[in-house]
């Protein structure tokens, strides 16, 4: 088999790799695909990422007809002439299959050049203009998707004519295919579609799902505009695989992590609707954060009090968590402070005293003593809650997945 990794041909201006991936493979006829093209998300606390920190992998049928030196300078040429300026191209090719591990590690942690050596001494690669893109496509190589939590995306490309120029995608085809079996993260609650790019690139919306099927059949609704041409990608979108099960007393800045811990403040809010509180766990304390673009997630934080017993997912950057969803294991009990009470002589309402100090009939004067906290239900359940699919990081699990 031959196995082609393909990472960092595009630039925030334009491009597209899973694009010009499926140039690749138009310009390869002779050689035979296996399976669907893959799309392996890779760390997405990668600073110099573009967007998603996507790489590519294909696999072709062994064919001895053409040395892996041929097949690099026919890719490398595509790359050249298709790749963004600003970017640091990667092309690896192997005919062996490339340890797991090194998968895992580009998942989640920080890998340099040098680290990635080691492991594809052996294969046939070029790096262009730095040739960072190398991490990412033998990473791409080395995921194990026969072993992996696997979804689909099929990304459908636009005329060439229309790079750059605003898409033409109704909300009411969007509503439709988001109603296929398997298909997830196409719209948000609110009506904001999420599957509609707004970068200058090829794509003109990429829908996501568990079932093939459905995605092939959706291809046929979505519009006005249409297609060019579109591809089905074999993804570890959806996994958590980024996610290491950890404590808090382990965690570090840059990594992505699922733990637990009690609530330790009330949560509260700053300037622009983003919302805070403490985690703890065995004495350590960590601020957990949910941002403005959490949409109405931050009003299931809201809800948490102190106590409450929780498992976060989320990433680590700069001491502060970025909860990507959380679920509560225990509540803890829940009061809320009873109205005022009736005189019990004139029935009028009492007015505070004092703090402690209870209540004083302003008519008659009669004293009463502060009634105690009412227990109210908590205003969450024990199911896990998450932002919006439109602020969503494509690796993680939407909770419609969630087991
Ligand atoms: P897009 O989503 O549009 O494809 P992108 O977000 O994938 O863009 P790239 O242009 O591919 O961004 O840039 C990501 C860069 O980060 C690549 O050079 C890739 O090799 C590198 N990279 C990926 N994972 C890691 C990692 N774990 N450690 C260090 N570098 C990484």
């Amino acid at each position: 088999m031959i196995r082609i990794g393909i990472d960092d041909t595009d630039s925030l201006e334009g491009g597209c790799t899973t694009y010009l991936s499926s140039k690749v493979i138009e310009e390869l006829p002779e050689l035979s695909l296996i399976g669907e093209p893959r799309l392996v998300r890779l760390n997405p606390n990668v600073p110099w990422k573009t967007r998603g920190n996507g790489a590519i992998a294909l696999s072709f049928k062994s064919d001895s007809s053409i040395t892996d030196e041929e097949l690099l300078n026919r890719i490398l040429t595509i790359v050249k002439s298709d790749s963004h300026p600003s970017s640091q191209p990667g092309v690896v090719i192997s005919r062996k299959k490339l340890p797991t591990e090194l998968y895992w590690k580009g998942v989640r942690s920080i890998l340099s050049k040098d680290k990635i050596m080691p492991f594809i001494e052996k294969t046939t690669f070029k790096g262009l203009r730095g040739g960072r893109g190398l991490i990412g496509a033998a990473c791409a190589i080395a995921w194990d998707f026969k072993k992996s939590d696997t979804t689909y995306e099929l990304l459908a490309y636009r005329k060439k004519n229309k790079w750059g120029t605003s898409r033409n995608i109704s909300k009411d085809t969007v509503n439709t295919v988001s109603r296929l079996d398997g298909v997830f993260s196409c719209m948000d609650d609110d009506g904001k579609i999420s599957m509609v790019p707004h970068s200058p690139c090829p794509v003109l919306w990429g829908l996501r799902g568990t079932n093939s099927d459905s995605l092939l059949n959706g291809l046929k609704y979505l519009g006005p505009e249409k297609a060019e041409k579109s591809l089905l990608f074999l993804t570890n979108q959806g996994s958590d695989d980024h996610l290491q099960e950890t404590s808090l007393s382990e965690i570090e800045d840059g990594i992505c992590v699922k733990l637990r811990g009690k609530v330790y403040s009330t949560p509260y809010s700053i300037q622009g609707g983003h919302r805070f509180f403490d985690l703890i766990d065995n004495n350590k304390t960590i601020t957990c954060a949910a941002y403005e673009p959490s949409g109405d997630f931050r009003i299931k934080v809201d809800k948490l009090v102190q106590g409450d017993d929780i498992v976060v997912c989320g990433s680590l950057s700069q001491g502060t968590l970025n909860l990507e969803k959380f679920r509560v294991l225990r509540f803890e009990n829940r009061y809320v402070k009873p109205p005022n009470p009736l005189c019990t002589k004139c029935q009028a309402r009492t007015h505070s005293v004092g703090k402690d100090a209870g209540y004083k009939c302003r008519i008659c004067s009669t004293k009463i003593s502060k009634p105690p906290y009412k227990s109210v239900l908590p205003e969450l359940d024990t199911c896990w809650y998450e932002p919006p699919s439109s602020a969503r990081r494509h690796l993680s699990k939407p909770v419609a997945l969630m087991d």
